[in-house]
């Protein structure tokens, strides 16, 4: 066993927790992404401080992955660390309209459990396939909802394993962004206010949200939501479908036929394929229209095809 994963299983009592060389298109919504050197099951704030430390002492690189339904992965993956949040940081706790939940709860998990309690406020994330702590850090939102307007209340740990309680204003929510982008933050734990409101009406509006969903969107196609932000006033699918790029193609990946600000893993896609194919569109859209539209997915490892 080599120094460090005798030090990770000193950390991480399961073994069956830490896996190596995991290919990360397992874990990808869009199945694309080589491996990761240790993908690791944190299940409590104990165990991810250790982590971090120990990434801290060895120089090794540490990447969150909740679903990977925002995520484009190098085809050589990503060195270091990869940690998934289970356990602790899937809970959820409601008090009154007060919901405490964990970083590593599923978005539409979430909006089910707490809208047949009469919870409203954020069913429009029943069809956004991420966890809460990735949807806080990019201000997750459809459906004229986001994060930004139920959280009231953010606990991360910082890269040096220190916690911290972070109010809206610190958080500094915008369109899609918050100021905790490219910091080190790693959301532990979200306070949400939520109102009474109806089941059976917060249901009908789900069942709405996924209807319309599966109209518009390609999901018969391995894919990862939306490739690029909305520009102000107005979508980055119109301006790509106006330059005649749905159906366009890089080997196996495809600017959707249906939801042109999509991109579809036809099987064999790599990460190249999607990237060149994203740089293509973002050329195009450029020389057309004189916009140019800004990555929402995230992307991982190397990547010399498209400058984010
Ligand atoms: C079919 C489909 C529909 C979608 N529809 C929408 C939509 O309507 N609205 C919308 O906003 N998004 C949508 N998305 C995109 C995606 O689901 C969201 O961005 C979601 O918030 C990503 O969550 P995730 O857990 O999958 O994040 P991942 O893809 O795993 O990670 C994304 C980024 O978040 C970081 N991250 C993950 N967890 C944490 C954490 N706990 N703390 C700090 N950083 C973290 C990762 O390091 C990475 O940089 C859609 C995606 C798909 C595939």
């Amino acid at each position: 066993m080599s120094p460090i994963a005798g030090r990770l299983r000193s950390i991480i009592r399961d073994p069956g927790r830490i896996r190596q060389a995991e290919p990360l298109k397992r874990h990808t919504s869009i199945r694309i992404g080589g491996p990761a050197d240790y993908l690791i099951h944190v299940a409590d704030r104990h165990e991810l401080s250790g982590l971090l430390r120990l990434a801290g002492e060895e120089g090794l690189p540490v990447y969150i992955l909740g679903s990977g339904s925002n995520l484009i992965v190098s085809d050589e993956g990503v060195r270091g660390l990869v940690l998934r949040l289970t356990g602790e940081f899937g809970q959820l706790a409601i008090d009154g309209s007060t919901v405490r939940v964990g970083g590593g709860c599923s978005l539409p998990k979430l909006a089910h459990q707490v809208s047949q309690l009469g919870l409203g406020g954020i069913e429009f994330a029943c069809a956004i396939p991420g966890t809460v702590g990735a949807g806080l850090v990019m201000n997750a939102g459809a459906h004229g909802g986001d994060l930004a307007q139920v959280v009231t209340e953010v606990t991360v740990m910082w890269g040096d394993g220190r916690l911290e309680r972070l109010g809206p204003r610190e958080i500094g929510f915008g369109y899609r962004s918050t100021r905790l982008q490219g910091t080190s933050a790693i959301v532990v734990e979200v306070v949400m206010a939520l109102r009474p409101a109806d089941p059976a009406a917060l249901q009908g509006a789900m069942r709405q949200h996924l209807d319309r969903r599966r109209a518009t969107q390609p999901l018969q196609h391995p894919n990862a939501g939306s490739v690029f932000k909305n520009p102000p006033g107005d979508f980055a699918g119109r301006l790509i479908e106006q330059a005649g790029l749905k159906g366009e193609r890089v080997g196996d990946a495809q600017v959707s036929e249906k939801h042109a600000n999509f991109i579809v893993n036809l099987g064999q896609a790599t990460a190249k394929d999607v990237l060149t194919l994203m740089d293509r569109v973002r050329s195009t859209v450029k020389q057309r229209f004189g916009v140019w539209l800004e990555a929402e997915v995230k992307i991982w490892g190397h990547n010399p095809w498209f400058l984010p």
